[in-house]
């Protein structure tokens, strides 16, 4: 199919698969948040046909590219990543008008974050030097070797940094790619497949399939020739994907959905405990990472939510290409309709909801930012995700109390502590159930540090060493005493 034009920015609607563009019968619909009159692409829908292509390439390049050393690959992936740099405006322009997550946002952080996932991963790599020690008479090496071709499915909020964040690490540990983005932001992954092709990657090594989970995702995660899953979306999904990979006994690392407490304690900067709260309706509560869950020492709850509100005011709803806009649009109008539903159902089942709680027009997709004050800790608004700019209240008498309702959900993605105590923070710290934990601070993130769920938040952890050892087999060499050199 011929490329598309995305308000001056030229995409593919197409798959890519061993260095080449590939359509497909059928397509389906790519619309823009911002404006849902407004249809960006027609994307190639892959099903079997595609997986199969894509894993065959996947497949086919992976001797080579396994053979390659970490310095070599690094080599692409470095190219790969001063591209992605030089390409910051065009892809933060895509996903803007694809997902809605805002311009200046992308432009200014998030876009040069996948630049930074394939230098880190390159890097580490080529830093790795297997472990050795002697023991039982032997010499003992621990060998990394590549895993083989593995897919990666990821969802439809921050798609190319979420994308890389997986990629990265596997195509450095040696591993070819087979990346399956999520259907409603299907494009900036498209315009990363381009600057593959520049980077001079060889055949096969990267690849991507667009389409519908249910038929191309289904269709690679049940193929067994693939060697590992990496995926990040809901709970729901994860479940399925976590059956095909058990039918083929292929490792698989999952990164869920999130529930997470924001517990702020008496001794806390309330000021900037409120300011950041406010922060959790960026990207229109659209992050598994936010402290959705405000858990508040009751001794300070009023004036805490007094300048949560004024924090709160100075949000800005309006459209993500605008750099004033601090609130854009849900990403799909089914979203929209969850979201809604919750926040119908809360109140229907008697909890306070202290203010938003709609849609601000009937043609657009963006929601108030809500706050509600549940009528018990079971209320389906505290249980499950809601994914959308939807925050409860909840108060604690002490620290007992608020570690134990920051432990009440399912889920155990992340947190974040409010105390001016660094005691408190570390044996708060150690009781909460969470992948991770940020103390009066916010999305921090130092790569090589592990990153994953607990509970129905996910399995398995990636991040750093932590990545690399999950894409590559381990291997144990033991070498008899006496074995001679040479
Ligand atoms: P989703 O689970 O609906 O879809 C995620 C991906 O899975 C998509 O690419 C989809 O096409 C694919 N998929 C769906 N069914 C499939 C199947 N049967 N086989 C293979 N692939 C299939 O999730 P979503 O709605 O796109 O994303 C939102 C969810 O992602 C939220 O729960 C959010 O918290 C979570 N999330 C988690 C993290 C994290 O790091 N833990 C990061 C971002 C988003």
């Amino acid at each position: 199919m011929s490329r598309v034009d995305v308000e001056g920015v030229s995409v593919s609607p197409d798959h890519f698969i061993n260095n080449e563009r590939v359509s497909s019968p059928t397509t389906f619909e790519d619309r823009s948040p911002l404006d849902w009159s407004w249809k960006l692409a027609d994307v190639a829908r892959g099903g079997a046909r595609e997986a199969d292509l894509a894993l065959s390439a996947a497949l086919a390049a992976f001797p080579g590219w396994s053979a390659l050393t970490s310095e070599q690959r690094g080599h692409y992936l470095h190219r790969l990543a001063d591209l992605v740099d030089e390409h910051v405006p065009d892809i933060a322009h895509v996903e803007t008008r694809d997902m809605a997550m805002l311009e200046e946002s992308l432009r200014l952080r998030v876009i040069s974050r996948g630049a930074r996932n394939f230098r880190a991963y390159a890097d580490l790599a080529r830093e790795y030097s297997p472990r050795r020690w002697s023991s039982n008479g032997t010499e003992n090496v621990v060998l990394r070797q590549p895993a083989g071709p593995t897919v990666v499915i990821t969802p439809w909020n921050a798609p190319f940094m979420l994308s890389t964040w997986k990629c990265a690490p596997a195509l450095a540990a040696g591993n070819t790619v087979i990346l399956k983005p999520a259907e409603w932001s299907p494009l900036s992954c498209s315009l990363l497949m381009d600057l593959v092709e520049e980077a001079g990657f060889p055949p096969g090594v990267f690849n991507l399939v667009q389409g519908l989970g249910e038929e191309v995702g289904a269709a690679l995660v049940n193929d067994p020739r693939v060697r590992r899953i990496s995926f990040t979306g809901s709970p729901e999904t994860g479940r399925l994907i976590g059956e095909a990979a058990a039918k083929n006994l292929v490792p698989f690392t999952a990164e869920l959905g999130g529930k997470g407490p924001f517990l702020v304690f008496a001794d806390a900067d309330l000021e900037a405990a409120a300011e950041k709260a406010a922060v959790m309706y960026d990207d229109a509560g659209q992050v598994c990472l936010a402290g959705t869950r405000l858990l508040v020492e009751k001794s300070v709850v009023e004036e805490f939510t007094g300048l949560f509100r004024v924090a709160v005011s100075r949000h800005v709803l309006g459209d993500s290409r605008d750099p004033a806009t601090t609130l854009s649009p849900l990403i799909h109008p089914d979203h929209l309709a969850r979201v809604r539903g919750f926040v119908d159902r809360a109140r229907e089942s008697g909890d306070h909801v202290v203010f938003g709680g709609s849609p601000t027009s009937t043609s657009g997709l963006w929601f108030e930012p809500t706050l509600i004050e549940p009528r018990s800790n079971d209320s389906e608004v505290v249980q499950h995700e809601v994914f959308g700019p939807v925050l409860t209240l909840q108060t604690f008498a002490d620290e007992d109390e608020g570690v134990a309702l920051a432990n009440s959900t399912p889920y155990g993605l992340s947190a974040i502590i409010y105390t001016s105590s660094s005691e408190r923070a570390e044996r708060v710290g150690r009781r909460v159930r969470a992948g991770t934990i940020w103390v009066n601070c916010f999305l921090v993130r130092d790569l090589t540090a592990p990153f994953g769920g607990i509970g129905i938040s996910g399995i398995g952890r990636e991040g750093g060493e932590y990545a690399l050892d999950f894409y590559s087999d381990l291997t144990t060499l033991q070498i008899k005493e006496g074995t001679t050199h040479g």
